[in-house]
């Protein structure tokens, strides 16, 4: 079994290094018992160099994945597998032996970024408040206006402008210039805290949200 971990001490002995190393959120003790041989669980311990695609990473197209194939009813092997030809098609490397554990972090930023993409494709309602956890910011801003979903609740969206046509100097209204994000009704004008009831700034600090530059 692979789970995620965290070292939470170590120091060095005669015989090597010890490390207390926590499993969040779960309770093994039992399981771990079963596997002892003499006392002794062997396992393997990836260190995270922050080069290769990091365990936090890891962790996220996961719980995504898990997410999305258990909402369709599909076994997460397979929608694993239909992921990852998917990126192979959009961005042609990673062709021989696809294996996420030898993604740079880069790559799989952009395979997370495919996999909400498919989700927003199909509708898929995702948990909207972990998604900037998720996701990149930018990267997620950017996704939630292509696909006109809001960035705060993930329902149909329209395009707010971030930047006022003043702000760009009252020339001819030139769009491209200015920040946008995609927000629903609600979240646009009909809450009380809505972006034009608390205005933006205060609609930045309570959402953790800002405008991109997104040219249709
Ligand atoms: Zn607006
Ligand atoms: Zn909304």
């Amino acid at each position: 079994m692979n789970e995620y971990a965290e070292i939470k001490g170590y120091r060095n002995t005669e015989n090597g290094t010890e490390l207390l190393v926590l499993i969040p959120e779960r309770q093994f003790q039992t399981k771990i018992k079963r596997f002892a041989e003499n006392k002794k669980v062997k396992a393997m311990i990836r260190i995270d160099d922050n080069r290769h695609i990091t365990i936090e990473q890891l962790r996220k197209a996961h719980v995504l994945m898990a997410e999305i194939a258990t909402y369709l009813g599909y076994y997460m092997e397979w929608f694993k597998s239909l992921m990852k030809s998917w990126y192979v098609e959009v961005y042609g490397d990673l062709k021989d032996g696809f294996s996420m554990a030898n993604m740079s972090v880069d790559q799989a930023r952009r395979f997370i970024n495919l996999i909400i993409e498919f989700a927003f494709e199909m509708d898929i309602p995702l948990r909207y408040k972990d998604m900037p956890i998720i996701v990149e910011i930018n990267d997620y801003l950017y996704i939630c206006l292509r696909y006109k979903k809001c960035a705060i609740c993930g329902e149909k969206a329209e395009v707010h402008h971030w930047d006022t046509v003043g702000a760009n100097g009252g020339r001819k209204y030139d769009d491209s210039k200015l920040r946008k994000i995609a927000l629903c009704d609600k979240h646009h004008r009909l809450y009380s805290d809505s972006m034009h009831n608390i205005g933006r700034d205060e609609f930045a600090k309570k959402y953790h949200v800002h405008g991109i530059i997104y040219i249709e």
